[in-house]
C-alpha cells in the first residue's frame, strides 16, 4: 500500500495511473509545462500526493499550499510564487472561492477530485518528458519565523539527493509504515516524512491533521503495524500532555503501543531536555533529534541504528553527502574546535538552487567559495557531534558584551516543574544593547506561586549572572507558534518588551 487516508487505501499502482490522468488533465496535449508554477492546496492524503506527482510529470514546479493558512496568506504565496495553476482539494473550495476575483481570474482553476475521476473520459497521449535533474522542482516557503516566508527552489537532483541521503541514514525499507500527523507544506513534512517514505516503497498513513488525543487513539487502538513516527517538539509536548490526562490503565497500553515504532523523530526546532527524558519515560524511546533547513533538507541526525549513541542537546553529526563548517565573525570559515562556535555553513547536493523571484538574497546566502549561510549558530564537541546554540538573528543575544544562546536559558527553564513553554528574547537595552528577557507559560493552577522573583531564584545555581533573565512576562495563555511550532521572537519583543 502507498498511501493510507481517513478516505482509504491507495496502492502505489492506482496512485501511478492516477498521476498520469492528472498529468494529462494538466496539459492535455501532452506538452511540458515548462516550469510553470502549479499551486495545490490539498489535506494531509491521497489528492496531496496524486498533485504534486502529477506536477512532476508534465513537467512544472510544485508548489504545496497549507490547508492552515487565511486566504491573505495564500494569496502572498500564490502572487509570489506566480502560480498560473492552482488545483485544490474539494473540501477547500470555500476556500478557493474567497481568493480576489482578479487573482482568481489569472490562475487556472482544477478540482484534484474531479479532474482524477474524469478519467475515463479523457484521451490520454502518453508522451515522455525528459526532465533535467537541475530542472526546478519544488517551491517550499521558509516558516516565516523571521520575517516574510521566502520561496525556495529545489531542483529534481536537489529533492532526490535529500531522500537519498535520508533514506540510508534512517534506513527506509519497504516495511515501514509511517504515521504522517505532519503539515504538508514544509520539508518535514514533504521530504523527510512523505517522500522519503515513497521513494522506498513503504506505506504513509496520514492522520488528517495533528491532535493529540487522535494521534494515541490510533496507535493504541489501531493496528500495531506503525514503524516511524516524525514530529515537532510541540507536538511531542502535547502528546506527553495528553498521556498525563489518561487513565492509568489507558497510559499502560499507551506505553505499551509506542513499541511498534522503530524510530521516532524530532525536528525544526530545539527538543528541550525535560521533553527528552519525559518522552523516553512515557514512550520508552530515546528521540531521534535531527537540524536542517528548507534551504538545505537535512543536515545533520543522530545517529538512526544505535539509539544509545544519540545525545541529548545535540543534532548529531553531517548526513551523507552534506558537508559543514563554521564561520567565524569576520567571515572567515574556521576549522571546528571543540566547543567553539561560529555560524554553521553548508555544501552538498542537497541544497537549494536559488530562493524565487530573489536573487539578491541568494547572493547574499552564500560565501564566495560556495558554502551557504545558514544563520544558525553551532558548535562541535570533542566527539564530533553538533550542537545548535540557535539562529543568530533572534536567538543569540548579545548582551553587555557577551554572546548568550537563548536556547541554553530556555533549557533551563523549562527543567522548572510549573513551567509549560517558554521564549528568551533579547528586549532593547540602552546601556547592554539587549537584555536578556523570557516569555514563560506557568501552569494557570500556579500562576500565583510563580513569580518573576522565583523564577530569578530558580536561574541562580543554574545559570550565569549574565544569562539570568532580568524580565520575565508571565503567562497562563500558550506561547504563539506556527504551523511549525516556532515562535516569532521580534513579534515578542514588541508585544512585551517594548
Ligand atoms: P524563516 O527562514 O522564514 O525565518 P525558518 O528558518 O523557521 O523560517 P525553516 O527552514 O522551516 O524556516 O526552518 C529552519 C530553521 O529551523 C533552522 O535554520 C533552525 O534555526 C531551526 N531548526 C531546525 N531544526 C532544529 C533543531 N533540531 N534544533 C534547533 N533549531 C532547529
Ligand atoms: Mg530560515
Amino acid at each position: 500500500m502507498a498511501i493510507v487516508d481517513p478516505t482509504g487505501n491507495f496502492t502505489y499502482r492506482q496512485l501511478l495511473r492516477d498521476v498520469q490522468t492528472l498529468r494529462y488533465r494538466l496539459s492535455p496535449d501532452g506538452m511540458d509545462l515548462n516550469e510553470a508554477r502549479v499551486a495545490f492546496l490539498c489535506p494531509n492524503g491521497y489528492e496531496y500526493v496524486v498533485a504534486q506527482w502529477a506536477i512532476w510529470a508534465a513537467g512544472g514546479i510544485a508548489v504545496p499550499l497549507s490547508t492552515l493558512h487565511p486566504v491573505q496568506e495564500l494569496q502572498y504565496f500564490l502572487e509570489d510564487a506566480q502560480a498560473t495553476v492552482l488545483l485544490f482539494h474539494p473540501d477547500h473550495a470555500a476556500t478557493v472561492e474567497a481568493l480576489p476575483a482578479n487573482l482568481q481570474a489569472r490562475l487556472q482553476l482544477m478540482d484534484v477530485q474531479q479532474s482524477i475521476a474524469l478519467a475515463s473520459t479523457t484521451a490520454a497521449v502518453p508522451r515522455d518528458l525528459h526532465l533535467s535533474g537541475h530542472r526546478r522542482a519544488l517551491i517550499i516557503y521558509t516558516s516565516g519565523t523571521t520575517g516574510k516566508p521566502k520561496g525556495v527552489v529545489s531542483s529534481h537532483c536537489g529533492v532526490q539527493n535529500q531522500v537519498d541521503c535520508l533514506v540510508q541514514a534512517w534506513q527506509w525499507s519497504s516495511h515501514d509504515r509511517i504515521h504522517h500527523a505532519l503539515p504538508l507544506h514544509h520539508v518535514h513534512g514533504v521530504i523527510n516524512a512523505l517522500n522519503c517514505g515513497l521513494a522506498s516503497g513503504a506505506t504513509v498513513e496520514f492522520a488528517s491533521r495533528f491532535r493529540a488525543e487522535d494521534v494515541w487513539r490510533r496507535w493504541i487502538d489501531g493496528p500495531q503495524d506503525l514503524t516511524l513516527f516524525m514530529g515537532v517538539p510541540a507536538m511531542y509536548a502535547k502528546l506527553a500532555q495528553a498521556y498525563d490526562r489518561m487513565p492509568k490503565a489507558t497510559q499502560v497500553q499507551a506505553s505499551k503501543a509506542c513499541r511498534q515504532f522503530r524510530l521516532m523523530v524530532s525536528g525544526s526546532s530545539a527538543l528541550p531536555s525535560p521533553l527528552y527524558h519525559r518522552w523516553r519515560d512515557i514512550s520508552g524511546h530515546t528521540l531521534l533529534e535531527r537540524y536542517g533547513m528548507t534551504e538545505t533538507g537535512m543536515v545533520l541526525s543522530n545517529p538512526a541504528l544505535d539509539a544509545s549513541q544519540r545525545r541529548e542537546g545535540s543534532v548529531g553529526y553531517p548526513l551523507p553527502g552534506v558537508q559543514v563548517c563554521l564561520m567565524d565573525d569576520q567571515g572567515q570559515t574556521i576549522l571546528p574546535k571543540p566547543d567553539q562556535p561560529g555560524e554553521l555553513l553548508v555544501k552538498g547536493g542537497n541544497l537549494f538552487r536559488e530562493y524565487w523571484s530573489r536573487p539578491e538574497a541568494t547572493r547574499k546566502a552564500f560565501t564566495a567559495d560556495g558554502w551557504f549561510k545558514t544563520g544558525d549558530s553551532a558548535c562541535q564537541a570533542t566527539n564530533g557531534s553538533w550542537r545548535i546554540l540557535g539562529r543568530n538573528s533572534q536567538d543569540i543575544l548579545k548582551s553587555g558584551g557577551y554572546k548568550i544562546s537563548a536556547l541554553d536559558i530556555e533549557r533551563e527553564l523549562l527543567a522548572h516543574p510549573l513551567i509549560r513553554d517558554v521564549a528568551v528574547v533579547g528586549a532593547p537595552d540602552q546601556v547592554l544593547g539587549q537584555q536578556v528577557a523570557a516569555v514563560v507559560q506557568v501552569l494557570p493552577e500556579h500562576c500565583s506561586t510563580v513569580t518573576s522573583l522565583s523564577l530569578e531564584a530558580w536561574c541562580q545555581p543554574r545559570l550565569a549572572r549574565y544569562q539570568t533573565p532580568r524580565r520575565f512576562k508571565i503567562l497562563t495563555t500558550d506561547i504563539p507558534r506556527n504551523a511549525m511550532g516556532k515562535v516569532s521572537k521580534k513579534a515578542m519583543v514588541e508585544h512585551f518588551f517594548m
